[in-house]
């Protein structure tokens, strides 16, 4: 078994306790008007070009199968819809303007990625978090890799959407240590207008993992006229919960713009962006109606 991964990022300190690496899964079954990693948001591979670093030595074109380099009147094309994904571009662009966002991965091939830096985890009881796109909708490699980690005594996280099928959170469940449990809105038409999809299920699947017993940290991005208005009732839904830890309030910003490009999609970032002051306003509602730890 197989699956896709577009980054593997060592001494992570922002993706649950301590210090991790984190695993980013492709696909995601939301589309987010904020998203900063729009380049998770396809199950398949894709290819990203910074054309301000090409220097237009060729080297693409000469060695894609496909025909999808080109360089006309002194500039670099690409023509995705020729494009495979198979990355051979990718190893003969010595300039980093090509990155392939999506590559093949066994357990085998990631856990000695992985266990390279226990010794980290250890002291700094930190640990492996599974995170995306969404990591669950490829929930049987996941249950598969975390089963390893825990023999292996590595703390496990998973960094969910909860846009998943209760069959997927049933798997990984034992071998999870800590869910970083995103919520957006709680009111379904706004979710809906941030994210394209209902937010019936996730909702349901957090209640579902609190009624389990699972440690779960709630982590609530803050988007200025999308769900600025959601902070209250999002926190009303907590307090109804019994095994939430944590909670975060995350500022939105737009410095995604570039990977849009990169990857040739529509740019749908929000221009208004929290100020700090925002974001503690937003913590302070929270603090006066749930009695956990709010950062
Ligand atoms: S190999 Fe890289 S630098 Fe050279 S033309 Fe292609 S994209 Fe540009
Ligand atoms: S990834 Fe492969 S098919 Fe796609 S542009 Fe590069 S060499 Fe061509």
């Amino acid at each position: 078994m197989k699956a896709n991964i577009f980054e593997i990022k060592r001494f992570a300190v922002h993706d649950g306790d301590g210090v991790r690496t984190t695993v980013f899964f492709k696909g995601c079954p939301l589309s987010c008007v904020w998203c900063h990693n729009p380049e998770s948001l396809k199950k398949q591979s894709e290819l990203s070009i910074y054309q301000h670093k090409c220097v237009k030595c060729g080297n693409c074109v000469r060695v894609c199968p496909n025909g999808a380099h080109a360089i006309k009147d002194d500039k670099h094309v690409f023509i995705r819809e020729n494009c495979i994904a198979c990355g051979k571009c990718e190893e003969e662009c010595y300039f980093d303007a090509i990155k392939l966002y999506g590559k093949e991965y066994s357990v085998d091939d990631l856990l000695p990625i992985l266990l390279q830096d226990i010794d980290f985890y250890k002291d700094s009881n930190g640990g492996v978090t599974l995170s995306g796109g969404e990591c669950l909708l490829q929930y049987e490699f996941c249950t598969e890799l975390l089963k390893k980690l825990k023999e292996h005594g590595i703390n496990t996280a998973v960094d969910t959407c909860g846009c998943v099928s209760k069959t997927a959170i049933d798997s990984v469940l034992p071998y999870v240590d800590t869910f970083l449990y995103d919520v957006k809105a709680f009111d379904e038409d706004v979710h809906k207008r941030c994210t394209g999809v209902s937010n019936k299920a996730i909702l349901e699947n957090l209640k579902y993992l609190d009624d389990m017993g699972a440690k779960v940290e709630i982590r609530i991005p803050y988007v200025p006229a999308y769900n600025d208005n959601q902070i209250e009732k999002i926190a009303e839904f907590i307090k109804s919960l019994k095994n939430v830890t944590a909670i975060k309030v995350l500022a939105y910003h737009n410095y995604a713009s570039s990977k849009y490009e990169a990857i040739g999609v529509k740019n749908t970032l929000p221009q208004l962006v929290p100020t700090e002051e925002d974001r503690q306003r937003a913590v302070e509602i929270i603090r006066r109606i749930v009695d956990i730890k709010v950062s």
